[in-house]
């Protein structure tokens, strides 16, 4: 039937306008109502991913006038996050830096190759594509069955540090957060013997980078709610076939279940690896237990440190 024909109030009914074009359905007010707080509810989950994106690069000073930043970005929620925090800070902030996306094409089976390079084409951001075929050196080397992730991910870093080098790039920032910071402490804890986590800064272990974590202090839930509202074009991770580290699993399932049973705990236990006291832990290394002598002067760090443990008093004995 030619819809230029159809009487204008069969065709609205049909949501087709009298010339043929389509149109949508009136929204109901509670439609309209629910989209205004969604984006509302996006704004704000922004505000905060920028502002404690800010916090992390200024509390570590991670990034300085003059840097040029390499992102390193694998095309998860995670990367994808970070260089748009980066871009935002970039606009907004008083330092001058240049950014430049760097994705390094593994070779993996079934690697998507257009959705990186259309992405950030569209989005006017320098980019590099480093090709090196990783995947193969990694499946000749390990053994069927046994996890791979070890072995790439240090291939991945030398070629990252050597693209870095080449780029001119003063910093070369991950996109670690919140909840892999911690759960690389609790790793190191349980299976390590260390008490050693994920740094928000470091120099890389060639001695000629300098690697920033600029989402140091975002939870992972946050960034996955971001990622799926600015509708990033994610690439699965699991192209290569490896399972997940069965202790980092373990160790993430930990952390969830505290969380549950006592809300706060995983903040708290993120806000004290930057709360360290050397004198009260057993490190010789970074202590001087052999020099101790008496000072003298009150010390509020001292053994009245764990007066106001919180430990619930024990209960009053009860009436005979
Ligand atoms: S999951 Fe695959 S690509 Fe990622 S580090 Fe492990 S082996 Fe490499």
């Amino acid at each position: 039937m030619n819809s230029a024909r159809i009487p204008p109030v069969i065709a609205a009914a049909a949501g087709t306008a009298p010339g043929g074009a389509l149109v949508s359905p009136p929204r109901s007010q509670e439609a309209l109502r629910r989209e205004r707080r969604s984006a509302f509810e996006g704004r704000k989950l922004e505000k905060r991913l920028v502002r404690l994106t800010g916090q992390a690069v200024t509390d570590y000073g991670m990034i300085e006038n003059g840097d040029r930043v390499m992102v390193c970005l694998s095309g998860g929620k995670d990367s994808y996050t970070l260089l748009q925090m980066l871009r935002t800070l970039q606009a907004r902030a008083p330092l001058s830096f240049d950014l430049v996306a760097v994705n390094l094409d593994q070779k993996q089976p079934g690697f998507p190759e257009h959705v990186l390079p259309d992405y950030l084409r569209a989005q006017d951001v320098p980019f590099h594509i480093e090709t090196q075929d990783t995947y193969s050196i990694v499946k000749r080397l390990i053994p069927e069955g046994k996890t791979t992730c070890s072995l790439c991910s240090r291939l991945r870093r030398g070629v990252l540090y050597r693209v870095a080098g080449e780029l001119g790039a003063t910093k070369i920032a991950l996109g670690h957060h919140r909840d892999d910071i911690l759960g690389t402490f609790f790793l190191n804890l349980f299976y390590g013997g260390r008490i050693k986590a994920m740094p928000p800064k470091l120099v890389s272990d060639d001695g000629r980078n300098v690697v920033i974590r600029p989402l140091a202090y975002i939870p992972e839930d946050d960034i996955a709610r971001y990622a799926l509202e600015q509708r990033f074009p994610i690439i699965p991770c699991n192209l290569c076939g490896s399972q997940e580290n069965l202790k980092r699993k373990e160790i993430r399932q930990m952390v969830a279940e505290w969380e549950r049973r006592f809300p706060g705990r995983t903040e708290n236990s993120f806000h004290a690896l930057a709360k360290v006291t050397p004198s009260h832990l057993m490190d010789r290394g970074i202590f001087d237990f052999a020099g101790l002598r008496p000072t003298g002067v009150p010390d509020p760090d001292g053994d009245t440190a764990f007066d106001d443990a919180p430990v619930s008093a024990p209960p009053p004995p009860a009436p005979e």
